[in-house]
């Protein structure tokens, strides 16, 4: 889940649909942050978020329902992965796997960049104030 303002705060998707591993050593038993209770280990070096190493993976801090109001209980200390996930459109940038878990639960899409390139080429010095031919994303 992304740090900033945006639609996360309505998705959590990500949060229950892959599965969330890290270094070990991110845990709070060991230098780190993450609360070590809501870990499992995977093996020697790495450990995952409890309920992620499944086949219906649903984060164990995950507070909220998938869609709805959603938020992470462990925002400030959460892992690594966590904090490097970027909702899709995110500084200009699809991220597919967002795209991927979002749809999972049936919800669209936030970015679609060839629609802004798309809209983009209609724009030539020859065009006039208001091109009846350009669509607007909304
Ligand atoms: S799936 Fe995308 S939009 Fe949803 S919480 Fe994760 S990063 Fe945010
Ligand atoms: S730790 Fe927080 S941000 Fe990471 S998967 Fe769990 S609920 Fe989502």
């Amino acid at each position: 889940m992304s740090d900033n303002f945006n639609p996360c705060m309505t998705c959590g998707a990500c949060c229950a649909h892959f599965r969330v591993s890290f270094y070990w050593a991110e845990a709070d038993d060991a230098g780190g942050a993450v609360p070590a209770a809501l870990t499992e280990p995977l093996n020697l070096f790495l450990r995952a978020m409890r309920g992620t190493n499944s086949a219906a993976p649903h984060c164990v801090a995950l507070q909220g329902e998938v869609g709805g109001c959603v938020s992470c209980g462990i925002y400030a200390q959460r892992p690594t992965p966590c904090r490097e996930f970027s909702m899709s459109g995110e500084n200009g940038i699809a991220n597919e796997a967002c795209d991927r878990a979002r749809a999972r639960y049936g919800l669209p899409p936030l970015f679609h960049a060839a629609l802004t390139m798309i809209t983009e080429s209609y724009v030539s010095p020859g065009a006039s104030d208001r091109p009846d031919h350009v669509q607007s994303p909304g």
